[in-house]
């Protein structure tokens, strides 16, 4: 694996035969998840495609050129050209290998996949998750001695990770950037003595059997399980949105706010999520256009007063996005106005979407315990689930306020509740 820059793209890339490009950016929690899945598939087809890392940051010019506009994004190339689609965001290693089969011959798969041998591993508590509620069940269980995994597609945080700076977190004065309190619960985390596998693909997990399959060759048996899977961003699920993300349509202005310096920003959503980011995006661009369906911001009081007073940001009320469409290096969004159902385009240089959360359980498939309509799952005062030896903590149960406090009760109290079972 070699770090380049854009002088070396000529020779290392386009005369480079077979290559894998990664595009990465500092303080950018899926780029660091992405990393270590990187190395190890550099471990496994390294001697037949080229792995190269580049710092986004110091090589803008080369990333719009290449069309880059989130990070992480990993690009492929064989004899010059690029093949197969590009990846961005949260990237499944999966994902990435798919992709490298299919540039190299069928017997070369064969011989690398022959090299990885599948095995199992058990422990008393498996926590599914590394956000808050799944961190506090960790600290509480690792110090009670049960042996226990905290499994994570993504590196240790969460939302908390993500955020920018949380300032109702009991115990400090000033605001606290959310990536410190995630890096201090995780290191309090692994500290207690659990062990973590984080920045790995869940394949598959069977609640009934309690068995939970990684990277597609590890087999965790677990005899209790934790579900803290948290949220996801809702889509817009309109045309263009797919096809230019990452490629200027973005979830994360931590990840991506800082490419937008002194430009045009859209934001969609008029959320806790959407007024916040929004305040923060200000700090880059030159201008915020939200684009909100309703006639009313719904977030703290503070923020409402700070964004409708903000002389960057501009609010469309009452309007709804219909289509995203790229023309050179700007993004074109349609707007319908909802009461005069007129029609115009805004044109910006990058589109941010915060339009609400949904429950994170399409890991679980059919065998899923009881949830709400929304899918949340519902949890008794111990937080277990309908299943038995199932618990379920943080933002993806069902219940009425959302924040890192109550995650991290919940995760307290389902700790407790399984050491006094199995302890006892
Ligand atoms: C933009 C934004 C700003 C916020 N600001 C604040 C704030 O200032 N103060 C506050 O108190 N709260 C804030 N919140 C809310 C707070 O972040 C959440 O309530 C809290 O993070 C929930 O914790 P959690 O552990 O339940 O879930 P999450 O933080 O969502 O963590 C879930 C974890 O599960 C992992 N995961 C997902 N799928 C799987 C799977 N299949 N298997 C295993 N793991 C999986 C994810 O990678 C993630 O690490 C904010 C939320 C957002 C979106």
């Amino acid at each position: 694996m070699k770090e380049i820059t854009a002088v070396e793209f000529e020779q290392e890339v386009l005369q480079g035969g077979k290559v894998i490009l990664d595009f990465y950016s500092s303080e950018c929690p899926p780029c660091e998840a992405v990393a270590p899945k990187f190395e190890a598939l550099a471990t496994l087809y390294g001697k037949k495609i080229k792995f190269l890392k580049i710092f986004r940051q110091q090589n803008r010019v080369l990333a719009t050129e290449l069309g880059v506009s989130s990070s992480p994004t990993l690009l492929f190339f064989d004899a010059g050209k690029q093949v197969a689609t590009s990846l961005h965001g949260g990237i499944k290693k999966a994902e990435i290998q798919e992709r490298l089969d299919k540039m190299i011959s069928a017997e070369e798969v064969t011989e690398i996949k022959s090299n990885q041998k599948s095995f199992v591993t058990e422990y008393d508590v498996a926590i599914l998750g590394g956000g808050p509620a799944g961190l506090t069940a960790g600290i509480y269980l690792g110090q009670a001695k049960i042996n226990t995994v905290l499994i994570d597609p993504a590196l240790p945080g969460g939302y908390m990770g993500i955020t920018h700076k949380v300032s109702n977190y009991p115990g400090f004065t000033e605001p606290q950037p959310g990536f410190m309190l995630a890096h201090f619960m995780s290191e309090q985390a692994k500290g207690s003595g659990i062990d973590f596998k984080v920045a790995v693909d869940i394949s598959s997990v069977d609640l009934k059997k309690k068995e939970i399959l990684i990277d597609q060759l590890e087999t965790i048996r677990a005899g209790k399980i934790i579900i803290a899977t948290g949220t996801s961003p809702n889509p817009m699920n309109i045309p263009g949105e797919k096809e230019y993300q990452g490629k200027g349509i973005s979830y994360c202005a931590t990840c991506d706010a800082k490419y937008y310096e002194d430009k045009d920003v859209v934001v969609i959503g008029g959320g806790n999520s959407a007024v916040e980011e929004s305040l923060y995006i200000t700090k880059f661009a030159k201008t915020v256009t939200i684009v909100h369906r309703s006639d009313k911001l719904r977030a703290n009081e503070i923020a409402i007063e700070n964004v409708l007073s903000h002389p960057k940001i501009n609010i469309l009320f009452g309007h709804q996005p219909r289509s995203f469409v790229r023309q050179g290096e700007k993004m074109m969004t349609t707007i319908e106005n909802l009461k005069s159902k007129e029609v115009s385009t805004l044109v910006s240089d990058g589109v941010f979407v915060f339009i609400g959360l949904k429950s994170n359980v399409e890991v679980f498939g059919e065998s899923l315990p009881e949830a709400d309509k929304w899918g949340y799952l519902i949890t008794d005062e111990d937080m277990k689930t309908s299943m038995p030896d199932v618990f379920a903590i943080g933002d993806i149960t069902s219940k009425k306020y959302r924040q890192i406090t109550t995650a991290v009760a919940d995760g307290t109290i389902a700790a407790i509740a399984i050491s006094k079972e199995i302890l006892n």
